[in-house]
């Protein structure tokens, strides 16, 4: 396989606050040039997790910043009525938070590495979307996609948009009366914090419209297994790549666990960028205890500098909170 060498490996870009972000110390600077020269020439493989999204306002349930919450299991969503209620009427109000939010500068990095045939493709924990919208094209989204819904019955698939508005038909008064309660926080997976026993007990949740069937976000819940087919579409994208790459991923769940472990096995690079531990720590070959944007940002100047006309022209275009 060929790839492309390294470009323009002359030391770290001065122009990093460009794009809004903190210039970087001279031990930051150092972490990230060792990565370079691990990364520099490999395709990679890159897999992303809630701490990318958080500079885009989503909030994670790990990390430095989470705030503890336990999430609803499947279990608990398939077995009980009273909690898919309770689960309909928050997500409700908190999808539209996700359809909102914007992909950040590590995003844009991202989709830059593959713009310059770098990356073999993304592995993606969020539901959020914001990759595709920051224009990445080869992204396995693993744990699902908040903007679809998926009938458990006879696996219809609806856009969230679309059920939002039977949901809104069969609750004419709900989103008014949410809203008198004065602002709702929001919580991850397009959780909204409303714990108005009275507001979701009057809540009616929609049924499958093909089948009756009962509906659920199309995103893997807790103690849910991810499907066999994405996870053979994401082993694809690792096994055609030379390196890792796990930004914002605490690795906390084995779904996202094994890839560093299968690339260890294969005696690979992998390179981690995460505020805080991971559970793959001990896997890494380079652990980055940086801003998930920042590195990404810095790595993407280092490995991808801009050299063709439409690529700045993208960047301008593109180029987040300026
Ligand atoms: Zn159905």
């Amino acid at each position: 396989m060929t790839r492309p060498g390294p470009l323009g490996l002359t030391g770290f870009p001065r122009h990093g606050a460009a794009a809004g972000l903190a210039p970087l110390g001279a031990a930051e600077r150092e972490e990230l040039a060792a990565a370079v020269e691990l990364l520099a020439g490999k395709r990679l493989a890159i897999l992303t997790g809630a701490g990318l999204s958080t500079d885009s306002g989503i909030p994670d349930y790990r990390g430095p910043s989470a705030v503890p919450r336990s999430p609803m299991t499947y279990q608990q969503f398939v077995g009980d009525a009273a909690l898919r209620q309770r689960y309909w009427a928050r997500n409700q109000l908190g999808w539209k938070q996700l359809r909102r939010a914007s992909p950040n500068a590590g995003h844009h990095a991202v989709a830059r590495l593959e713009r310059s045939a770098l990356t073999a493709g993304v592995i993606t924990q969020n539901v959020d979307r914001l990759h595709q919208e920051a224009g990445s094209e080869n992204v396995v989204d693993l744990h699902g996609r908040f903007d679809q819904v998926v009938c458990l019955q006879c696996k219809s698939v609806f856009s969230r948009e679309h059920i939002a508005a039977r949901l809104a038909d069969a609750n004419p008064a709900f989103a008014e009366r949410a809203a008198a309660l004065g602002p709702i926080d929001q919580g991850p997976d397009a959780d909204a914090d409303l714990e108005s026993a009275e507001l979701i007990a009057d809540f009616i949740v929609s049924g499958c419209e093909v089948c009756g069937g009962m509906l659920k976000p199309d995103f893997v819940f807790f103690g849910e297994n991810v499907p066999a087919y994405r996870v053979q579409r994401a082993f694809a994208i690792q096994n055609d790549a030379d390196a890792l790459v796990v930004a914002g991923s605490s690795l906390t769940v084995m779904s996202g666990l094994r890839f560093p472990r299968e690339m260890v096995r294969r005696g690979l690079p992998v390179v981690l960028i995460n505020r805080g531990e991971t559970r793959g720590d001990a896997l890494a070959t380079l652990k980055l205890d940086l801003g998930v944007s920042e590195a990404l940002t810095h790595l993407a100047e280092s490995l991808a500098p801009h050299n063709t006309t439409a690529d700045a022209a993208h960047s301008a275009l593109s180029s987040p909170e300026s």
